[in-house]
């Protein structure tokens, strides 16, 4: 009787790995949640060395922003990349 017990769990387990594996479009499927995660992340460009990167690791001082605090210190190029 123990067994009868054991075998349902293990058929709902089968069967939810089945329907998870179905909905995941069939590909990888190991992780559902990556389409969530890579979210648009609005870019900026480093006033000084040009190098583009998101917003929220930018360092912004007035209207223009840096990637780093070295780059916020040294200002803007004075020959801005093409
Ligand atoms: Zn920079």
């Amino acid at each position: 009787m123990k067994y009868l017990l054991v075998l349902l769990v293990v058929g709902v387990g089968i069967w939810m790995l089945v329907k998870r594996l179905r909905s995941g479009g069939g590909s990888a499927g190991e992780s559902p949640g990556v389409s969530e995660r890579a979210a648009p992340v609005s870019m900026v460009e480093c006033a000084h060395c040009g190098v583009h990167l998101p917003a929220a690791d930018a360092v912004p001082e007035g209207s223009r922003v840096y990637c780093s605090e070295a780059h916020r210190r040294l200002g803007p190029s004075p020959t801005p990349p093409a």
